[in-house]
């Protein structure tokens, strides 16, 4: 069978409301989260706001989904959520008011689902971070968020969550019982206003709000997590040693980070903090050291150095019945975006994911505790897990890259390396 044969998910199925036999469910599986971490919510500016109106909600753990429910509460929503989300329980998700999306991608079938939500009078949310911060600060946003809200015509609500991340980083889940959480639901963009701004003066009120950084709020907010392995997972993100500037020989063990090249140590403390066992603390502020990552990266792009290319596996999401092994690929990275190519059943193919279109790019680390550390790519009908199976690699660098690469395509400063393969 070629892959172009195989049955897609029917993203053109209307959203329904949610059900009203599922809603109590809904509640009950929330409200005990909120109660566990003590979470505050706090309105702004909410008075007379009431559905429809489109939720914009960062994105940091699965607590994000618990703690938006009790936020609208009592009100019914739709919350657009990635394929990946629907594996083998497409019922419950579909009659829980989620609309199954493909990460990344333009769609307008997307919006048409959306307009329909807004008439029903309901909420729409949407995590337009589109996957889980590396470090608990705000990820690059899609341009088209404003055009989006000014078609829909509804009000802009926010709501950003501060603790997600520390309690639950990505780069090792788990529930490190942080209490005091706290949700702040802001109403940005009026109905009025929706006809009187333009859409970019909506985009920079959303970046704008969209500001967060979950280890400053720790910091702020004196928050102590104890938990011994509380670096475990780090190098994940923290993946090029400041001190030797080696890349990929990050390794992190119970509270400790260290670069197995020059042999550099460094501490996490219990308010998130990190420092040099030995000599100068580089970053003592995680998402600064993350950044300093995504300079270097940006300066290897610019200066045409920046090409990723590897054996991979990959495994496609064309439904939401399960992974489809395909089997071993090669996956090209450079400014031009991803090309992925690879034989199914002995029929080649071969997809372009452009870089001009792509703001970021979803990566997992050892994807459900056993894959490995994957990119994951999707065009409108297609999701590609795609582990690389070289061995100096991060999926964090990967990731970086693609939003360097579409911010230097975005302001015109892309460098011309031509691309044998892209041609
Ligand atoms: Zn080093």
């Amino acid at each position: 069978m070629e892959i172009s044969q195989f049955k897609r998910f029917d993203m053109l199925k209307k959203p329904v409301r949610q059900r009203h036999f599922l809603r109590p469910l809904t509640w009950l599986i929330s409200y005990p989260a909120v109660w566990a971490h003590r979470v505050k919510i706090t309105k702004v500016e909410m008075q007379g706001i009431k559905p429809p109106y489109l939720l914009l909600c960062n994105h940091n753990a699965f607590i994000d989904f618990k703690i938006t429910t009790a936020a609208i509460f009592p009100h019914r929503a739709n919350y657009l959520v990635a394929i990946d989300g629907f594996i083998g329980r497409e019922w419950l998700l579909r009659n829980v008011g989620c609309i199954c999306k493909r990460k990344f991608t333009n769609d307008t079938v997307m919006i048409r689902h959306m307009k329909r939500v807004a008439d029903n009078g309901d909420v729409i949310v949407l995590y337009p971070e589109a996957r889980y911060s590396l470090c608990g600060t705000n990820a690059i946003l899609p341009d088209s968020l404003g055009k989006l809200a000014k078609l829909l015509k509804i009000p802009v609500v926010t709501l950003i969550m501060h603790g997600h991340h520390v309690n639950s980083p990505f780069w090792n889940f788990g529930d490190r019982k942080v209490k005091h959480m706290e949700a702040v639901l802001t109403r940005l963009v009026t109905k009025d206003e929706i006809n009187t701004l333009s859409f970019s003066e909506i985009n920079e009120r959303i970046n704008m709000a969209f500001q967060y950084d979950d280890f400053a709020w720790q910091k702020d907010k004196n928050i102590r997590i104890n938990y011994p392995d509380r670096a475990k997972g780090l190098h994940k993100v923290l993946y090029q040693c400041p001190h030797c500037y080696t890349e990929y020989r990050m390794m992190s063990e119970g509270n400790k980070l260290m670069c197995d090249h020059c042999k550099k140590e460094w501490c996490m403390s219990e308010y998130g903090e990190l420092s040099a066992v030995n000599g100068k603390t580089e970053f003592s502020h995680i998402p600064d050291w993350y950044e300093w990552e995504r300079e270097q990266v940006r300066q290897e792009i610019e200066s045409c150095a920046y090409r990723f290319e590897s054996e991979v596996v990959v495994d496609s999401l064309p439904n939401a019945k399960g992974f489809v092994h395909l089997g071993k690929g090669t996956l090209i990275h450079d400014v031009n975006g991803f090309l992925l190519e690879g034989e199914y059943e002995g029929n080649p193919y071969s997809v372009i994911f452009n870089a001009k279109s792509l703001y970021s790019c979803h990566i997992e680390y050892n994807y459900l505790g056993k894959h490995g550390d994957c990119v994951d790519l999707n065009t409108l009908t297609d999701t590609y897990y795609i582990y690389p199976k070289c061995d100096n690699f991060s999926v964090t660098k990967i990731a970086l890259a693609t939003e360097e690469i579409y911010k230097m395509w975005r302001s015109g400063l892309v460098p011309s390396i031509p691309s044998v393969k892209f041609q």
